[in-house]
């Protein structure tokens, strides 16, 4: 991806903006209240001006010059995120999730959950992971910024257990004892939650040498953005006739994703992994890649780079599958 001119960067940045304060006007039809709006309404001009620099940025620079974009829009998040806990006793949070289902409540976590994780990875895969959480902004600033790939074995089953756990405990106390947070618990369970994620995301990037290992394996947020990202409209797409295949872009992917064999097949990343972070696209000296809005066979295909090599193909799209036979 090269320089953008200006007023291509014009547009983008004013789409973006126009797009969360869409989403502002939906949210505040939808809720009757305020707050979503003044929330993305605020995002949308905060984000704007950052698109912009971004992509007016030499590729070779976008990697280093996203890190404080991120880290600015992390901070707005939070800060959006803290004040709907304080003003709707919401806790934005897997668990917050958990209560406001199981009570019927339609509170500010299902409000973030539904549109970080369902309807916007339906269009924009994990984008919410790459760009706008508050605990990845941090984890990008670490110093462990090429990951040596991923660990298999139980590993990749944490997340989905912490998410369990997550479902269990909330279950636990409404279903058991008829707990539902108040004000002030709140905003405990919330700050209780955000400090614990950064410490453990901290601590797993430092003993695994990996500054997205907290995403990898124990994020029960990230679990629940993996179907719809499967099935997002925008994805990578590789050209074959530029691919040399030297695999700069694997290299430079946080979430090891095999991007140069979804190319050799012939498909768009498929991968849920992929949280939008556009590195890929950034250190390819071919620009053979771009992203690209479409649809894609069914089925999941999950290339990831293991520690010792490629880790095991999880399922392969039955499109895919036919061609591959027709190959042999
Ligand atoms: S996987 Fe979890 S911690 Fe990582 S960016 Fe996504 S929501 Fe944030
Ligand atoms: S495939 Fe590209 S855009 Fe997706 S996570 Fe990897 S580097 Fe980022």
């Amino acid at each position: 991806m090269g320089t953008i001119a200006p007023r291509a960067r014009l547009a983008v940045a004013l789409g973006v903006a126009g797009a969360l304060w869409g989403l502002g006007l939906i949210a505040w039809a939808l809720a009757g209240s305020l707050a979503p709006l003044i929330f993305f309404g605020y995002l949308g001009t905060a984000v704007a001006p950052g698109v912009a620099y971004y992509l007016g940025l030499p590729p070779a620079r976008r990697i280093a010059g996203r890190r404080p974009l991120v880290a600015a829009i992390g901070v707005g998040m939070l800060a959006a995120a803290l004040a709907r806990v304080i003003a709707q006793q919401s806790i934005v949070a897997v668990e917050g999730l958990f209560f406001e289902l199981l009570s019927g409540v339609f509170g500010a976590a299902l409000l973030h959950f539904a549109i970080a994780k369902l309807l916007g990875p339906l269009i924009f895969g994990r984008v919410y992971c790459g760009w706008a959480c508050w605990t990845g902004a941090a984890l990008d600033l670490l110093p462990f910024r090429h990951s040596p790939g991923r660990l298999g074995g139980a590993w990749p089953w944490l997340r989905h257990i912490h998410l369990a756990a997550s479902l269990a405990l909330v279950a636990g106390l409404w279903l058991g004892y008829g707990y539902l947070p108040g004000p002030g618990a709140a905003l405990a369970w919330f700050l209780g939650g955000v400090a614990l994620y950064y410490l453990l995301g901290v601590a797993m990037a430092l003993a695994l040498r990996d500054n997205r290992a907290f995403c990898k394996y124990l994020c029960p947020a990230g679990v629940l953005a993996l179907p719809a990202a499967r099935l997002a409209l925008l994805k990578v797409r590789g050209d074959p006739s530029k691919c040399n295949a030297l695999g700069e872009c694997v290299a430079a992917c946080p979430m090891d994703i095999r991007i140069t064999d979804y190319t050799r097949h012939g498909v768009r990343v498929l991968s849920s992994e992929c949280i939008q972070c556009q590195a890929c696209l950034n250190v390819c000296p071919d620009g053979g890649l771009s992203l690209s809005f479409g649809v894609d066979p069914p089925g999941r295909l999950e290339l990831l780079r293991g520690r010792g090599g490629p880790l095991p193909v999880t399922i392969i799209p039955r499109a895919l599958r036919r061609r591959r036979r027709g190959e042999r």
